[in-house]
């Protein structure tokens, strides 16, 4: 992953009308089933030897953050946590990749309660993409109870258009952090650290480097 590289997936998906992924999405007949399935650690994703995220460590951009303390008043830390499975060491500090949604004690989202969603209205632009992703051949679908289940007229406009934004942000978002690490930045020594750890760390998100503990 390089700065060239990621311009060049930026403008081969600007010249991707938004009609052409919602012809995807329709095919599927999706509806959301609000099961919550998404919002909870169902396994883990081995992604490379050192890496391994629980399904449901989602990563969110800073504006989300911001956009959900201005709807529920919560601290940033009290919404995010540093991704702890995106990290590398350089001498004495631990770099972090930005960050995920704050996760409770049972390792779900801190806003899924009661079998549903808190913060429907301003949740993050991940959440009202899935179950579909941008892989590098297209449209991703991941595992959901509501493919192939449309009962009402659910907004596949909205969702082709959150797709494609939120491909865009994180294309951009990944060339301002690689910007920003500079020299440091060494990919292939990304690893997840382990579970319990606890230390100070430098995440890195793009817009600034903030230091918290883990
Ligand atoms: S997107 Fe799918 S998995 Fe997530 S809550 Fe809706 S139906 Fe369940
Ligand atoms: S923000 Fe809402 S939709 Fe997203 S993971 Fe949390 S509970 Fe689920």
């Amino acid at each position: 992953m390089d700065i060239t590289s990621l311009r060049g997936r930026i403008g081969r998906l600007e010249q991707i009308h938004s009609s052409t992924l919602i012809h995807e999405i329709e095919r599927t007949n999706f509806s959301c089933a609000r099961c919550g399935w998404c919002c909870c650690r169902n396994f883990d994703i081995r992604i490379t030897e050192n890496i391994s995220r629980p399904s449901n460590a989602i990563s969110i951009f800073p504006g989300d953050i911001r956009r959900i303390i201005k709807m529920t008043g919560r601290k940033w830390d009290e919404v995010a946590e540093p991704d702890k499975y995106s990290c590398f060491s350089n001498g004495d500090d631990v770099l972090v990749i930005g960050w995920i949604l704050k996760r409770n004690d049972e390792d779900n989202c801190v806003f899924y309660k009661n079998g549903k969603c808190t913060i429907y209205s301003c949740r993050p632009l991940i959440c009202r993409c899935y179950p579909f992703f941008m892989g590098e051949k297209g449209i991703e679908i991941m595992h959901c109870e509501g493919l192939w289940k449309k009962t009402l007229n659910e907004n596949d406009l909205e969702i082709g258009r959150a797709l494609k934004r939120y491909e865009l942000k994180k294309l951009h978002s990944y060339i301002r952090i690689i910007e920003q690490v500079g020299d440091k930045l060494n990919i292939a020594a990304l690893k997840s650290l382990p579970e319990k750890y606890s230390c100070d760390v430098l995440v890195f998100d793009g817009e600034s480097v903030s230091k918290c503990k883990l």
